[in-house]
């Protein structure tokens, strides 16, 4: 039976294709919010490495969805944060521009050279050969090396599709013969720690919010925590996620248990 009464504190919403798509905002997402906000604490996530957290939130505020800029949780700034914990300095890093003054505003060195020490990887619209082989020396030389999230693609609108940030871990992987050494996005469950830290609440104490059961039920269920997941999935059956059809339902639910 999934029980979300007494002891939860906080809901964690992914944002694509949870709270919107695109540019629109899926029916139903700012009522949930400002319902539950009379209750609980939010935090939102995302796996995108492209956007800062800052950008991230002056979009949810222009689509409507009041929120501060320290309930958002994206890949990018998770990641200096993981960086600046881990003592990883000195970075060649592929990704997007936003995700270069993330990470220079948290304190980080940039080396545009193999001479760097360290690589991470985020999504990168002009990734390429010369990239993939100065991440390939840096890791031959004992470089960590660092992914935003193994994403293989994500929705681009209009019903198509988008390489994703695992595309570019791919190549390298492949080149290199490893892995990665960390893996900041969903499944894996760093950014839900660094949010349960900000919150102080326990995992049993947090219920995520999300579109994939891939992606946003795994990272709760690796966490300890439940997950309500709003597109249906087939043959769940697992007392921690609830498995409902939209926001809409969502509210409809969260009022009446
Ligand atoms: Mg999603």
């Amino acid at each position: 039976m999934f029980d979300i009464t007494g002891k939860i504190k906080l809901f964690a919403f992914d944002l694509d294709g949870t709270l919107y798509l695109g540019e629109d905002l899926v029916p139903g997402a700012v009522e949930l919010i400002d319902y539950l906000r009379k209750g609980y604490r939010i935090a939102f996530f995302t796996n995108n490495s492209s956007k800062t957290a800052g950008e991230v939130h002056e979009k949810l505020n222009r689509l409507g969805i009041k929120c501060e800029v320290n309930e958002v949780y994206a890949s990018s700034s998770v990641s200096a944060l993981y960086l600046k914990e881990a003592g990883l300095n000195d970075l060649y890093v592929i990704g997007s521009k936003s995700f270069r003054s993330e990470l220079e505003s948290k304190g980080m060195r940039i080396v545009e050279s193999d001479l760097a020490k360290n690589l991470v990887v985020g999504l990168d619209f002009d990734f390429n050969y010369k990239k993939i082989a100065d991440a390939l020396s840096i890791l031959l030389k004992g470089g960590k090396f660092i992914a935003c999230n193994e994403d293989p693609y994500f929705p681009a609108g209009e019903g198509k599709y988008a390489p994703g940030c695992g595309a570019m871990v791919g190549a390298i992987a492949a080149s290199a013969n490893r892995g990665p050494d960390f893996i900041i996005g969903k499944p894996h469950t760093y950014i839900l720690s660094i949010i349960a830290k900000a919150y102080k609440a326990r995992q049993d104490e947090m219920v995520i919010v999300g579109d994939s059961y891939e992606s946003d039920v795994m990272m709760a269920l690796n966490y300890g925590s439940k997950a309500i997941l709003v597109k249906p999935k087939s043959n769940l059956n697992n007392e921690d996620v609830l498995e409902i059809g939209s926001l809409d339902k969502t509210l409809t639910y969260i009022k009446e248990h």
